[in-house]
């Protein structure tokens, strides 16, 4: 822990660092969920639905390791035990019950407007308070729009696609 970066935050760090946390478990339930579904993937259009969700497994990985860094910077412990996701996580885990192309897609549109919802609010109380902090969240929230029309624009042509048929 930096002691001087830390006493620049102009909020409280505890709860900062529990915001921090909670994204964290998210970032990972949320790679474990593409990570799972890139494999079980079935239907049309399957090679490149696959591709994307692995894609994006790696980009939430990513981002674990990011929010991490920013944990352990403030002083904090990234939370230590997978159980501990549970407990923590905003957007939960949607396990790939269906494998269905589709079925996955909306799975984790779904998946992607909580996270962007919780890259906005982060950035939002970061602003004025914690520059750095803001910055980070800014650059997810970026990723997580991008993941969003990514999946959107696949369901996009699977419908067209099934439709045209
Ligand atoms: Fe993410
Ligand atoms: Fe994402
Ligand atoms: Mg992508």
């Amino acid at each position: 822990m930096g002691t001087k970066g830390r006493s620049i935050v102009g909020m409280d760090v505890e709860v900062l660092l529990n915001l921090l946390n909670r994204a964290f478990a998210d970032e990972w339930l949320a790679y474990y969920q593409y990570w799972l579904g890139a494999k079980l993937a079935k239907g049309p259009m399957k090679d490149g639905v696959m591709a994307e969700l692995l894609q994006h497994a790696t980009d939430e990985l990513r981002h674990a390791d990011l929010v991490s860094n920013r944990i352990i910077q403030l002083g904090g412990t990234p939370v230590l035990t997978p159980q501990d996701w549970y407990k923590h996580t905003n957007c939960g885990y949607d396990a790939p019950e269906d494998p269905y192309v589709r079925v996955l897609l909306e799975q984790n549109i779904k998946g992607e407007q909580c996270a962007i919802g919780v890259y906005q609010e982060l950035s939002k109380i970061t602003r004025e308070a914690d520059p750095i902090t803001y910055e980070l969240a800014l650059q997810i929230l970026n990723d997580e729009v991008e993941h969003e029309e990514d999946l959107q624009s696949l369901l996009e042509d699977l419908d067209l696609m099934v439709q045209r048929r």
